[in-house]
């Protein structure tokens, strides 16, 4: 695999690159916190880092980054290992096979993608065998599949009316935590270009679990393209690739 930067110039221009992107990103960051009059530490930036190399996150790393995330398990698989030595946690944000769930909680500390009853016992099983902490599941909501309930065949997340059932499902769930819940503005249906009108429903739902789930805090929405709208709307994690990394590196 070849690396994507190469050269003595690139090696001295990313370290740059990376620290005025993340400046740029966190500013962004805490004015939104300031604009809806929250709390800083109330936001948790996750640095998307899905196609850029391992090298890439040792450098956000070396600039304060403590959460980053991936949406392929090979790809997370192998760039966890090569930054083992970092004080990183990892989240998994990308659709997933049960057939990856043993792969994934070794290295995912957070599974944002929880979208159907199969994965949360693939997930149960796999962390349940590797003994140890427990995983934190989110469950998926696809705000643009209301009313279809479990259709949808490809794109990942559940139906809104599916949400409550999974959550259970994952508080009984040996080996898992439910966090909380995770959403992508929708492209598509009632909430195509509102994206805080979707942010706002999202935190509702999150509003009416916690009455039987106060633990479950999480609400990771946002990312570069929206990252205000969440934080306006309550996101407590906010997913930042593009924004901190730059668009994709040309593919090998
Ligand atoms: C890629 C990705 C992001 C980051 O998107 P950007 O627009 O690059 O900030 C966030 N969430 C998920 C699920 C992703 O796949």
């Amino acid at each position: 695999m070849a690396e994507p930067h190469e050269g003595p110039a690139e090696q001295e221009r990313r370290p740059a690159e990376l620290r005025s992107a993340l400046a740029r990103v966190e500013e962004r960051v805490a004015g939104a916190c300031e604009a809806a009059g929250r709390d800083r530490e109330a936001v948790t930036l996750i640095v998307v880092t899905k196609f850029w190399p391992a090298s890439d996150v040792r450098l956000l790393a070396g600039l304060g980054v403590r959460h980053v995330a991936e949406n392929r398990d090979q790809e997370a698989a192998a760039k966890a290992a090569a930054c083992a030595d970092l004080p990183l946690s990892w989240h998994f944000v990308g659709q997933l096979q049960t057939n990856k769930a043993r792969s994934v909680v070794e290295y995912a500390d957070y599974v944002h993608s929880v979208d159907r009853p199969r994965l949360v016992k693939a997930l149960s099983a796999a962390a349940e065998q590797r003994g140890g902490r427990e995983v934190a599941a989110l469950v998926q909501v696809a705000l643009e599949k209301e009313g279809e309930g479990g259709g949808g065949a490809a794109r990942g997340g559940a139906a809104p009316e599916e949400v409550r059932g999974l959550a259970e499902e994952i508080m009984r769930a040996p080996g898992l935590r439910f966090a909380g819940l995770m959403t992508v503005a929708p492209l598509e249906g009632a909430y195509a270009g509102r994206p805080a009108a979707a942010f706002e429903r999202v935190a509702e739902l999150s509003r009416s679990l916690r009455v039987g789930a106060p633990a479950a805090t999480m609400v990771s929405a946002g990312m570069s393209a929206d990252l205000e709208e969440a934080i306006a709307a309550g996101a407590t994690h906010v997913r930042v690739g593009s924004a901190v990394l730059g668009v994709r590196p040309p593919l090998r």
